[in-house]
């Protein structure tokens, strides 16, 4: 018999892994990022890999089933990736869903309503397995034919984390990251600047997504992005496409940054600012593929007019 296995690589996933496997079941691993979740790497798993990209950010702006603290639309999200799973499940011949969820751990996607609702519009009701809570859920239909065995599984409900490292012992595990912790959509300071983007830009691409992980942002007409340091100077060049002005500063050490959109003077005298020349004296700021410009950098009570904090 076969299962495929939602695994994050999350605590609660290598042990939804390996509780399943200790039944003698074969386990199908599969590991879905997104624009905003990126997973680490676990040495003893090889998931079978999927990526969501354009469709998921449809769902980031507009989730039926809204948002949580954050721009985190993790309802509509799950039910994405109970699709990729039951996709899978079909095309591998596999009998159910495993999942690492516990029941009310998190309380947007975790808690019961939620969980029995995205069972549904995924097509996957009485099929998702999950064996942390199996216990303290209704049984699936592979427990009730008693192709599982639920008294080998756990009933586990709420935020302690103290069964699971119980039972990471037990099996071993040692080197491991809290759920979800990688995803940027429940960051606050990213998510801010996701909402300053969805105002300025609402059709914005994974493109966008990934610019807006580096740098320092800026909105007007235009939308600037400034680098940090060395690193997200080459990653913002990188990520330069047709139609976008780079800029950077001559004569002082300074950051290069991108603007999209109108507002080259005012993108400038920003960048300007973020250089080592002293404030008050003229800078040349050099605009790639059309010439140069020379500003006065821009003060900071200008500054906070435009930037996405
Ligand atoms: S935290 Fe992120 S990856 Fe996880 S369910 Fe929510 S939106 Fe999806």
């Amino acid at each position: 018999m076969k299962a495929v296995v939602l695994f994050s690589g999350g605590l609660d996933s290598m042990l939804a892994l390996k509780l399943i496997q200790a039944q003698g079941i074969e386990a199908i691993p599969v590991r879905i990022a997104t624009p905003f979740l990126k997973h680490e790497e676990v040495e003893w798993v090889k998931p079978i890999e999927v990526s969501l990209g354009e469709e998921y950010l449809e769902l980031v702006k507009r989730p039926k089933h809204g948002y949580g603290k954050h721009l985190n639309p993790c309802i509509d999200c799950r039910i994405e990736m109970y699709r990729v799973a039951k996709r899978i499940m079909e095309e591998r011949g596999a009998e159910f869903v495993v999942t690492g969820e516990v029941l009310d751990q998190r309380p947007m996607s975790q808690n019961y309503q939620a969980l029995k609702l995205m069972e549904r519009e995924a097509g996957l009701e009485g099929l998702i397995l999950r064996p942390l809570s199996a216990k303290v859920l209704e049984p699936t239909i592979v427990e009730r034919k008693g192709l599982v065995k639920r008294e080998m599984l756990y009933g586990i409900r709420g935020r302690s984390r103290r069964v699971q490292l119980e039972l990471a012992k037990k099996f071993g595990l040692t080197e491991f990251k809290s759920p979800s912790g990688g995803c940027l959509l429940t960051d606050p300071s990213f998510s801010r600047r996701l909402k300053a983007l969805m105002r300025h830009k609402p059709d914005f691409g994974i493109g966008d997504v990934e610019l807006l992980k580096v740098g320092r942002h800026f909105m007007f007409e235009g939308w600037l992005v400034v680098g940090r340091n060395e690193r997200e100077n080459s990653r913002i060049e990188e990520l330069a496409g047709e139609g976008d002005t780079l800029l950077s500063v001559e004569g002082y050490p300074g950051p290069t940054a991108l603007l999209k959109g109108e507002g080259l003077e005012l993108a400038a005298r920003i960048v300007a600012r973020y250089s080592d020349a002293p404030r008050g004296v003229l800078v040349t700021v050099s605009v790639k593929g059309r010439g140069r410009l020379t500003v006065i950098p821009m003060e900071d009570e200008e500054l906070r007019k435009f930037m996405v904090l």
